[in-house]
């Protein structure tokens, strides 16, 4: 008899967006002439960079050719690629990264989900309140995360509120915790750190010997010089932090599936007998066991994205998704509402009006503005009272979706 991994089935099953669907539907069938505008959605809707598709065209000719055609690359991911990323994501902010503490994926969602392969079940987890959903469910998965309370936090796991009242900045916890997420820019609260703020984690983790788990997948959408876009511009950091990077927001790969996985080799985590090992030795094991690369076609594609044109194109993209931004912020604060975020991120941050629950203001905002966002609580238990709203969508549906608020609240 084949047993099951239990953990599992602790898992709350994963009822937002299935809710914000059947909401919608209920409205639909209710207001059948009503268009409704999605600004709830994390994905793109822009297309790839054009320096990609060439690139992607260019490797499915090799395919064709006896010659050139490749088949398995390495595990770890194509030299052209690791050297375009040390040469253009790292070197320029004074960062010096060897070929082989790079590691090139299918994306940070595997990425972060797929870290705890490599740590032992019982170490005790701290993550920002709210949160991507996959840094606990993975946790959860495994046993890490403990039990879930009836309050909605998992006994295993410290929460960090990032709310209004502490600006979104996560208090350094008074006891040591062996593992530590942190998401910069911030999904879903679109806030970030100075390089201040973020040394203060650094600073937390090598007197704690706690290893930080930075995920950076917006970093691209940066715009304020003080905030970096690596935790490595932070000194000490290659001695305690895993950072975590992807083409899906800054390039249009959502669908196409590329990211990466820096482990510098001097992070270490113990074994019982105190023994220090390097988590690089054990990542590259983990990945050349239960990961075959990601595929030659889209690691050109991604390549493309260092080119000049490739740089100019994805610019370009990110401009039009922060211009979104802008009009939707100005629109909101015009509206009379409190947002935050929006600036150095994708993603906005509105605090719900008059003291309204998160799904109280989702409704409001879909039955009188016609407009979806995500209801906060759905990240987490301090995103209650908050809604986000990505900066995603089509420039048109934007503005519409701002001129139809304020017609409900001005
Ligand atoms: N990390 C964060 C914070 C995200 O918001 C997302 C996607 O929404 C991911 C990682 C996943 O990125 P990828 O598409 O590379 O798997």
């Amino acid at each position: 008899m084949a047993l099951v991994n239990e953990h599992f089935l602790k898992l709350p099953g994963s009822y937002l967006f299935s809710d914000i669907a059947k909401k919608i539907n209920t409205f639909r069938i209710t207001h059948p002439k009503q268009d409704v505008i999605r600004l709830g959605i994390g994905d793109v809707t822009q297309p790839l960079p054009q320096a990609s598709i060439e690139a992607m065209h260019k490797a499915v000719d090799e395919m064709t050719q006896k010659e050139t055609f490749r088949g398995y690359g390495p595990e770890q991911g194509y030299d052209f690629l690791i050297e375009a990323i040390i040469k253009n994501d790292y070197a320029p902010r004074g960062i010096q990264l060897g070929h082989t503490e790079v590691f090139v994926s299918d994306g940070a969602k595997s990425d972060t989900g797929n870290i705890g392969d490599i740590l032992r079940h019982d170490n005790s987890i701290g993550v920002t309140d709210p949160i991507y959903p996959v840094y606990i469910d993975s946790n959860v998965m495994c046993g890490r995360a403990g039990i879930l309370e009836e309050d909605g936090h998992w006994s295993n796991v410290t929460y960090l509120p990032c709310t209004s009242e502490n600006d979104f900045i996560p208090q350094i916890p008074d006891k040591r915790i062996d593992i530590i997420y942190l998401c910069y820019p911030n999904n879903p609260t679109g806030t970030t750190l100075t390089k201040a703020q973020l040394k203060k984690w650094v600073d937390y983790a090598l007197a704690n010997d706690t290893l930080i788990l930075f995920d950076a997948a917006y970093e691209a959408y940066i715009q304020d010089p003080e905030v970096p876009h690596s935790i490595y511009e932070i000194k000490g950091a290659r001695k305690c932090a895993i950072e975590f990077r992807s083409f899906s927001k800054t390039a249009g790969f959502t669908g196409i599936r590329c990211g990466y996985t820096v482990v510098p080799k001097e992070v270490t985590a113990a074994t019982l007998t105190g023994e220090r090992v390097p988590l690089n030795k054990l990542w590259n094991r983990r990945q050349c066991t239960k990961f075959n690369g990601t595929s030659y076609i889209t690691q050109r594609a991604a390549e493309a994205i260092y080119s000049p044109e490739g740089k100019e194109q994805i610019r370009q993209t990110i401009a039009y998704y922060m211009t979104n931004a802008r009009i939707m912020k100005e629109g909101l604060e015009q509206a009379g509402f409190t947002v935050y975020g929006g600036v150095n991120a994708p993603y906005l941050w509105v605090k719900t009006p008059g003291g309204m629950s998160s799904w109280e203001f989702f409704d409001q905002l879909l039955y009188e503005a016609h407009v979806v966002g995500t209801p906060g609580v759905g990240f987490g238990p301090s995103g209650e009272g908050y809604l986000r709203l990505t900066a995603f969508g089509e420039r048109e549906d934007c503005i519409e979706a701002m001129k139809r608020v304020k017609r409900f609240t001005i």
